[in-house]
């Protein structure tokens, strides 16, 4: 399993919203999103299922990739329009709810203090996992704090979880020093 804080910055600032359900809505999905597509054949999808979950020895088929379009589709709508300010449309939690009824994964302790592992882990309980994390994200106080990254060029969701829930940029790194740096050159210049 390849683990997310090995992929490059450009690859990794997709899974840093700290909710998996958003790190799928990075995967790509329809129309604005189509540019950000990842996920082309089954084998992507356990991939990067893998990556977002920390889960191990994946397999998926082509219904894994059809069962995940929809839910990722009504994932990203969702919380677009969190963000902008409307409310969630009902076919899009009809979606979610349907894939989070499946059996989730299961973790499963190993050695103690080493990070749990999974039982049996398959592809439709990921995907289940991720609609739980998606109702457990919509249903609650941060709700209100999913924006759009501030960045003209990034379009990247985030979850503000600070306290004065000023946060603007999906990451730091990126959009954050970018942003920094541009500041910067503007003060010189007008100086
Ligand atoms: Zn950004």
């Amino acid at each position: 399993m390849q683990r997310r804080e090995d992929l490059p910055l450009s690859v990794r600032v997709r899974f840093l919203t700290g909710r998996v359900s958003l790190d799928l809505s990075h995967t790509g999905g329809e129309g604005e999103s189509a540019r950000w597509e990842i996920v082309h054949t089954p084998a992507d999808l356990a991939h990067w299922l893998g990556v977002i979950l920390g889960v191990d020895g994946l397999t998926a088929g082509p219904m894994d990739l059809e069962a995940m379009r929809p839910l990722r589709t009504a994932i990203t709508d969702t919380a677009r329009s969190l963000a902008a300010g409307s409310s969630a449309r009902a076919s899009d939690i009809a979606t979610i709810n349907a894939a989070a009824a499946a059996p989730p994964l299961v973790p499963a302790l190993g050695v103690v203090g080493a990070g749990a592992g999974w039982v049996a882990p398959t592809t439709a309980a990921a995907l289940s996992s991720i609609a739980r994390d998606a109702v457990d994200l919509f249903a609650g106080p941060l709700a209100e704090r999913i924006r759009v990254c501030a960045s003209e060029t990034c379009g990247l969701l985030l979850v503000d979880t600070s306290r004065p829930g000023k946060r603007r940029w999906c990451s730091m790194q990126r959009c954050g020093n970018l942003a920094k740096v541009r500041g910067h050159r503007q003060r010189a210049t007008t100086a």
